[in-house]
């Protein structure tokens, strides 16, 4: 172990980036979906096998890893000092049931590669540096997105994730259970130094102006809904159009007022997004009595969202009226744009200046991990270009040259954090 100074460090410490690729190659293997995609859905065996083999690899570095009651997953580089809070670095390994090699475990396997970096040099960091491995980040299965490191933060309790039943029946406690991963770490609740996460953009600015290394700034300003839509089943020939409550209907009229106001707003980076629609009995032959409808509306500017979600609220009464169906907000979220800390967000810029890493700031237009996890720890994001921004789709791609700068920023950043 040495305990050289930074500075004869600075510029020659970089990852080994063919062990870091083989990492995302690896996992390209575990819960194949569409042709060069994955489909690698929150705790299903996929999830085990995926989890199993990182746990696997994190053990043999000699890292300590828990899990906690949510299934969250960390692998702890000890540091120096056992008695001070950990920097923290993660994603997701969880994917959509469409989705690609790279949104969420880019920033996985930089993490791991980031201490791996480090065994290779024998650096001892004051701090403990930790790996965080999220569950359920996509929401593909369970809803909401973002439940373990929500969780963490302190937005839900324990029992209320557990209970989280997808379309199958099963619930997340159940899942945890069946596939191994119901911990016994608390949930949260224990400090953290810091939280970087990296993430592939999923937007199409780092690619299409060769930049590699994109600074976070601010999240768009999101609001979130699911509504319950309650109707009246009756017989599709002969009940009258005017006494008719199909909730069904009721639901598509709020998918297509979304869709609406995100086009209202689009030539301003504006996004409404009619997300999922589920029927009762959905069949033919019968209107459907109850249906649910997910959506959100997200901009940059916040005064801007706000308008975006009370002209929901507005769809929402005019909807309701003429489909003659009752509709309540059963469930909302929110985020806003004022997320990530300053001095977080300037050392990754530093960091990446200092390694002549040319960088873009850029807000973040997706929901991210770190937007709970910032809650609780001073936190900052790191992006990565995709090509063309393709996402949640099994054409998402990027590749180890375009990736490999923000690794290196990230491995900076934290090296600087750990020797605080
Ligand atoms: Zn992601």
């Amino acid at each position: 172990m040495i305990d050289a100074p930074r500075t004869s460090l600075a510029t020659d410490l970089t990852i080994d980036q063919r062990r870091f690729w083989s990492t995302i190659e690896a996992s390209a293997a575990i819960g194949v979906g569409r042709p060069g995609g994955l489909s690698r859905v929150a705790l299903t065996d996929a999830d085990r096998e995926m989890r199993d083999l990182f746990r696997d690899w994190c053990v043999g570095a000699g890292y300590g890893v828990t899990v906690d009651a949510v299934g969250n997953l960390f692998a702890r580089r000890a540091g120096r000092d056992r008695s001070l809070a950990p920097v923290v670095l993660g994603s997701h390994l969880d994917t959509q049931i469409n989705g690609g090699r790279y949104d969420g475990i880019v920033g996985v396997m930089a993490a791991l590669e980031v201490l791996r970096s480090l065994d290779d040099r024998g650096i001892a960091t004051r701090r403990p540096v930790e790996i965080a491995v999220w569950t359920n980040e996509e929401g593909a299965r369970f809803s909401p997105p973002m439940v373990g490191s929500a969780a963490f933060a302190g937005v839900h309790p324990v029992e209320w994730v557990h209970a989280r039943c997808a379309d199958d029946g099963a619930t997340i406690g159940e899942e945890l259970r069946r596939i191994g991963y119901l911990g016994d770490a608390p949930v949260g609740g224990r400090p953290l130094d810091s939280y970087l996460e990296l993430h592939i953009e999923q937007g199409p600015e780092l690619h299409a102006r060769g930049i590699p290394v994109g600074v976070v700034t601010h999240g768009y300003t999101a609001y979130g809904f699911i509504v319950d839509v309650a109707g009246e089943t009756a017989h599709t020939g002969p009940w009258p159009m005017d006494k008719r409550r199909n909730a069904l209907v009721g639901a598509a009229m709020l998918a297509v007022a979304v869709n609406d106001i995100g086009w209202k707003y689009h030539a301003s980076g504006g996004k409404g997004t009619a997300a999922r629609i589920v029927a009762w009995p959905n069949k033919p032959g019968i209107l459907s009595d109850s249906a649910q409808f997910t959506g959100d509306v997200r901009h940059d500017d916040p005064a801007v969202a706000d308008a975006m979600r009370d002209e929901f609220m507005a769809a929402l009464s005019d909807c309701a009226r003429r489909s003659q169906c009752d509709m309540r907000v059963f469930d909302q979220w929110h985020w806003g744009a004022d997320i990530f800390d300053a001095g977080m967000v300037a050392l990754v810029r530093d960091s990446a200046r200092s390694l002549g890493i040319a960088t873009l700031d850029l807000p973040s237009q997706a929901g991210h991990d770190a937007y709970h996890v910032a809650k609780v720890a001073p936190t900052a994001m790191i992006f990565t270009p995709c090509r063309d921004g393709i996402t949640h789709n099994n054409l998402e791609h990027t590749d180890l040259n375009a990736t490999v700068p923000g690794v290196n920023v990230l491995l900076h950043a934290a090296l600087a954090r750990a020797d605080r």
